[in-house]
This record gives structure tokens, C-alpha cells and sequence, in this order.
């Protein structure tokens, strides 16, 4: 028995308002935006393109040939120019663009005058060791403000760069680099995380063994001091010897529209990476004004997203949109748990953050933890929070708004991909009413819907697969150098519409809930359930901080509701509590997910930027061998958790 849709069964009814003092300040509050944008996106989307400044204006908004958009046709402009150059006419030369604090402690302030001048000289460096327009380069470094630097000096020339988050390991880098075939390498000596040196530049060689197309590598000096690294004659460079002798001044390449900024490879929780590419034009409008929107930024605040450079949030939402938008950015090198599990309070304490982006994995966490540790903090300057990467589950949601929020800031809860290049459904914080564990509403000129296997939209409360009906101007022009990987994994399920390999139903206001990952849907007796629903359902226990669920085999239902769950500390995981969840679950949702095993946990498997990966958790609970475990965070993690399974089986 084979049923179409997901089973959608939570419930939730809290309903959270703007304050009439947000809205009042909000940078949008008009609703009417919403429908000035459906009746004619193309429109909407040519009005928001004049956020930035073009050499050139486009001829055309727009060339739709799915699976393929090209946005602002003819139009000339340069990412690194729109993001520096022109706040320095103005009088943010002397603004703080980037706020950097590294974990052993160390403070930097670079201006928008100071990014500007770094900028050109890294440009010429670039130049100087023959990196031209079209050329790929790849970054490969820890988060300090030069990794910023390295990024748009590239857009200024014209070089696509393609960021490899620092926490991959060297096969990983490998296989980035070849896929690419990148020229130029940027690394740095190492990075610091948890007082630990990761060490970058001894990947880095490693990789390079088998990654012929590398010319040149320049390895900025981070660690320094005793820290030695050898450095390969002719090959390697110092970051800063080369600007030592770098000219001032480097004119920005100025780029058509449709020109590459970037590849950025996925995090990988679903198999081999796949290199998004994005380009110039659609790109920086669709992150610039959702940066400005969204975020609510204002030119006094003090923003901070948490993310890592090397993943598209860090791309979107720490460098080109904030700066393009001419804000202020605060950038954290290390860790939230060193030296202490306060370190984020501790931060925005200190610089009176206004805003924070963060991700449910870190909310979890600090759930886990116990709120002791913001509650040492002054936490009043922020206003307004927002969250990524995965559904939120509702209580981790109330949590947040209550414990880091002080129940005052709207939470903006916003889904998208590495391929959809700019936030798509999201509150707006000044017109939205927020409701836990919904990301609510597709942003203006945007159209997602649900659909059932047969390709009808689903009716509300019922789930489905969420897709787009119309290309936006962030969208990925493709995979790199593989369409039809493309066409199959995007474009095949339903013609002309983009599949996201995501569940998720709408409510009777039209609310949008997303209901985990469609490859991870479980099927109980013929009904469809989501893993976010079930692992809500169990986050809403107060002995619960986290939760995975699965579905194992099963001989007669099919398969049955697995559950892999971090208590809080402070509670005992013990058979009682066990049968309490299993309660709790039939209780909340019904007796259908009810969970046939639970296992206590103190870990679960992660991506590195942080998501679980429920499929290996199935590999465990089905006795299998484990499948690919090269993108996990710590493989020690699922090891220990298998054999603790076994343990509990016999
Ligand atoms: P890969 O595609 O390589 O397997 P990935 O999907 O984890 O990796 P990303 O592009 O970083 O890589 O993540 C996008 C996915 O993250 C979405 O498809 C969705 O599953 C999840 N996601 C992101 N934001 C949200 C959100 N606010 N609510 C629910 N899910 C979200
Ligand atoms: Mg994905």
C-alpha cells in the first residue's frame, strides 16, 4: 500500500505578532508588497535590481528556458565594487564593514575604507601570479576578515572562486579542486578551533599530491610563532610578503550579468558534492535585498551570522549580502563552547550584537546546556534573531525567543539552499506573524508549492514535495560541468518545475511547515510520516534537547519509528522515561508514530555544518555497514553509537 503525500499530524497553534514598535521601524511593514510582486514578479524583481549600482542596465529582466534562467540580460556591474567601492564614496568609507574576533580573543576592526584598499592590493597580488577573468581559484581558510578579502578580490578581477570550508579534509579538497580545476589555492598556516591548530596548509599539501592544476598557493600567516610549515619552492607564497610590494589600486572587471561569481560545492548530506554555480547579477539583487528585508538592517547595527564562510549561508548572509547593503558584519573564528559554553553571549554582550543567524544544530545545543549560560550575559541589544539550516523544531523555536530573544525579537525562521543562492521562504519581521516551527511564507516574487507524487498541490494540512514554479534571480545556473546531473536531480521529477528534495505542508493561512528531507520520510503501515513532526513531538518533552528519527525495517508495518534522542542535562535516561517519550509521541501526534525503540544518545551524527544525517542512523538500525561517512563532522560519533546499538540489541 503505497499512499501519496506525507501524513501531516502536529499541530500548533502559538501565534507571535510583530510589536507595533518593530513594525514601526521595520525597513518593509506595507503587506501590499506581496501582491504587487504576484502580479508581476518580473517587475518586482527589476525594481529590486536597483538596490545596486550597474555600469550598464539590463535589456532584459528576464529569459526563462527551464531548466535554465538568465536574469537582467545586458547588464553590466561588479560584485566586489557594489560591496566596497561604492560605500567608500559615501560616508560609510569610515564604517566598520567587518568586526572580527578570533577564539583565543584577539579583536580586529577593518572599515569599509580598510576593505577597499586590502581588496585592490589582493587583487594585483592575484593578477601578478596570473590569475585572469574566468580563472577558478580556490579558498581554503579559516574565518578571519582575509577570507572575506580573498573572496572579493576575486569578484573584482572576474575569477570565480570556489570555498572549501576548513573543517573538510584534504581528499575532500582534492576532489574540489579537480572538479573545478582550479589555477590558484589560498590557504592559510592553520586556523584555530576548541585551542586546537587545524591544520590547513599540511592538508593543503596533502591535497595538492593529487591536484595537478594548482599553480600557485598563497598561505596567509594565522597561527605564526613557533608554528612552522614548509613551504614548496616556486609553489608556495606568503599572504603577506606578496602584499608587502602589492600596488594600491586595481579597477573592478566590470562583469555581465550572467558572468560566474562562484561554485560552491554542498555540504553533502545526501551524497557526492554537486558544484553549485552562481552568477553576478541575479545573484547580488536576490541577496542584497533579502539581507535588507529579512534581517531588518539598519546602518547602526551590528550584525551576526554565525555560519562558516565555506557554506553558501556564510556566502549569502556574512559576505555579499551584508555588504552589498553597506552593513556591518561581525565574523567569530572558533567555537560556541570555548573556552566556555558562553562564548556567543559572551560576544554579543560585548559588541551589542542587534541581530543574530544561527542554526538549530547551535539552539539545540545551547538547549542542552541549560540556560544559565546566557543568563550571565546582557543580552538587550538584540532585536531581532533568525535560524537556518534545518526545521526548527517548535519548542527549540520558543526556547530561543524566550532565552536569547527575551521575548521580545521576531525570529525569522528561513528556508533555503546552497542552491537557491538567497533566502526564499521567510517571515518578514515588520508585517509577518511568526508561528514556531514555521518558516511561514515565500519571500515577495517567489512561488513555491506542494505537490503530491501525481503533481497536484496538496491540500492544506497535507504534505508534500516542495518545489518552485518559477525561476527567481539568485537561482543556480547549474551544476559545474555536469547538466545532466542537473536536469536528473532538479529538473526530472516534475518538467519546468524545481524539485528541493524537501517535504513540507501549508496550513489554512497559507503558513509553510517544512517537514524534513524527502529521502528520509518514513513509511509506517502504508502512512507517510515526517521526521520533524515525530521529532518535534519528542523536543517537546522537558527532558528532550535533541532527537533523530528514522525508520527501520519493519516485517509486517513496513517500517518502524526509531528514535535517537539527547536528553538534557540534569535528567536521567532511564526505561522509564523511555516509555514516557514513546507516550509522549502517541500523545502529541498519535499512536501511528509511535516510536518502537528509543535510544539514548549523547551525540548523533552531523554534516560539518552541522545537520543530522538520518541515513546513517538507518544503517545502524538495520545492522548494515555504514555508507559514506566522509562528510560527517566526528566519525567517531556514529561509530560509538553502533556499537552502543549492538549492545542494547543483544
Ligand atoms: P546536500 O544537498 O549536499 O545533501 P544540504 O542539503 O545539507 O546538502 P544546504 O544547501 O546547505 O545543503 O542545505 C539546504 C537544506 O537545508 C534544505 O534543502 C533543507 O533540507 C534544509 N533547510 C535549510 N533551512 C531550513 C529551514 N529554515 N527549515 C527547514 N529546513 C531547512
Ligand atoms: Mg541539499
Amino acid at each position: 500500500m503505497e499512499t501519496t503525500t506525507i501524513e501531516a499530524l502536529l499541530q500548533e497553534q502559538r501565534v507571535f505578532p510583530p510589536s507595533e514598535e518593530f513594525v514601526r521601524q521595520a525597513n518593509v511593514s506595507d503587506p501590499s508588497i506581496y501582491e504587487e510582486a504576484s502580479r508581476d514578479y518580473e517587475a518586482f524583481w527589476a525594481k529590486c535590481a536597483e538596490i545596486l549600482d550597474w555600469y550598464e542596465r539590463w535589456h532584459t529582466v528576464l529569459e526563462w528556458n527551464p531548466p535554465y534562467a538568465k536574469w537582467f540580460i545586458g547588464g553590466k556591474l561588479n560584485a566586489c565594487y557594489n560591496c566596497v567601492d561604492r560605500h567608500v564614496k559615501t560616508w560609510r568609507r569610515n564604517k566598520a564593514a567587518l568586526i572580527w574576533e578570533g577564539e583565543p580573543g584577539e579583536e580586529r576592526v577593518l572599515t569599509y575604507g580598510d576593505l577597499h584598499r586590502e581588496v585592490q592590493k589582493f587583487a594585483n597580488v592575484l593578477k601578478s601570479l596570473g590569475v585572469r577573468k574566468g580563472d577558478r581559484v580556490c579558498i581554503y581558510m579559516p574565518m578571519v576578515p582575509e577570507v572575506v578579502i580573498a573572496m572579493l578580490a576575486c569578484a573584482r578581477i572576474g575569477a570565480p572562486h570556489s570555498v572549501v570550508f576548513g573543517g573538510f579534509s584534504a581528499e575532500s579538497l582534492t576532489d574540489r579542486i579537480n572538479d573545478a580545476q582550479a589555477k590558484l589555492l589560498i590557504t592559510a598556516d592553520g586556523g584555530w578551533r576548541r585551542g586546537n591548530i587545524v591544520p590547513l596548509k599540511r592538508n593543503a599539501d596533502d591535497a595538492l599530491r593529487n591536484a595537478p592544476s594548482i599553480e600557485k598557493v598563497i598561505v596567509f600567516q594565522r597561527i605564526g610563532g613557533d608554528y612552522m610549515v614548509p613551504m614548496q619552492e616556486g609553489r608556495d607564497l606568503w599572504w603577506h610578503e606578496l602584499m608587502a610590494n602589492a600596488p594600491l589600486t586595481c579597477e573592478p572587471e566590470p562583469m555581465d550579468s550572467e558572468d560566474l561569481l562562484y561554485l560552491l560545492y554542498t555540504s553533502g548530506s545526501t551524497g557526492k558534492p554537486k558544484g553549485i554555480m552562481h552568477t553576478t547579477g541575479g545573484y547580488l539583487v536576490g541577496v542584497a535585498i533579502t539581507t535588507k528585508w529579512v534581517f531588518d538592517i539598519k546602518d547602526e547595527d551590528i550584525y551576526w551570522c554565525t555560519a562558516d564562510v565555506g557554506w553558501v549561508t556564510g556566502h549569502s548572509y556574512i559576505v555579499y549580502g551584508p555588504l552589498a547593503i553597506g552593513a556591518t558584519a561581525l565574523m567569530y573564528e572558533g567555537a560556541p563552547d570555548y573556552p566556555d559554553r558562553d562564548r556567543f553571549w559572551a560576544i554579543v554582550e560585548k559588541y551589542r550584537v542587534n541581530i543574530l543567524y544561527t542554526a538549530p544544530t547551535a539552539i539545540r545545543a545551547f538547549m542542552k546546556w541549560g540556560e544559565q549560560y546566557p543568563q550571565r550575559h546582557d543580552l538587550s541589544s538584540l532585536r531581532l534573531l533568525g535560524t537556518v539550516g534545518e526545521p526548527i523544531n517548535p519548542e527549540a523555536w520558543m526556547w530561543y525567543h524566550e532565552h536569547i530573544g527575551g521575548g521580545r525579537c521576531p525570529i525569522v525562521d528561513t528556508w533555503w539552499q546552497t542552491e537557491t543562492g538567497m533566502i526564499l521562504i521567510t517571515p518578514l519581521p515588520g508585517i509577518t506573524a511568526t508561528k514556531p516551527g514555521s518558516a511561514t511564507k515565500p519571500f515577495p516574487g517567489v512561488f513555491p508549492d506542494i505537490l503530491d507524487e501525481q503533481g497536484n498541490p496538496t491540500p492544506p494540512g497535507r504534505g508534500g514535495y516542495l518545489v518552485l514554479t518559477r525561476p527567481w534571480p539568485a537561482m543556480t545556473r547549474g551544476l559545474y560541468g555536469d547538466p545532466e546531473r542537473f536536469q536528473q536531480i532538479y529538473w526530472s521529477k516534475y518538467p519546468g518545475i524545481y524539485f528541493t528534495g524537501d517535504g513540507a505542508k501549508r496550513d489554512e493561512d497559507g503558513y509553510f511547515w517544512l517537514l524534513g528531507r524527502v529521502d528520509d520520510v518514513i513509511n509506517v503501515a502504508g502512512h507517510r510520516l515526517s521526521t520533524m513532526e515525530i521529532e518535534s513531538a519528542l523536543v517537546d518533552h522537558p527532558a528532550v534537547a535533541e532527537a533523530a528519527v528514522i525508520g527501520k525495517h519493519h516485517e509486517i508495518k513496513g517500517q518502524a519509528v526509531a528514535a535517537f534522542v539527547i536528553i538534557k542535562e540534569g535528567y536521567r535516561a532511564d526505561e522509564q522515561l523511555r516509555e514516557e517519550l514513546k507516550q509522549h509521541v502517541a500523545a502529541k501526534i498519535g499512536a501511528i508514530a509511535r516510536p518502537d525503540d528509543v535510544i539514548f544518545t549523547a551525540d548523533l551524527p552531523k554534516t560539518r555544518s552541522g545537520k543530522i544525517m538520518r541515513r546513517l542512523l538507518r544503517d545502524i538500525a538495520e545492522g548494515r555497514a555504514l555508507g559514506d561517512t566522509t562528510t560527517l563532522a566526528d566519525p567517531a560519533v556514529v561509530q560509538a553509537l553502533k556499537e552502543k546499538y549492538e549492545g542494547q540489541e543483544e
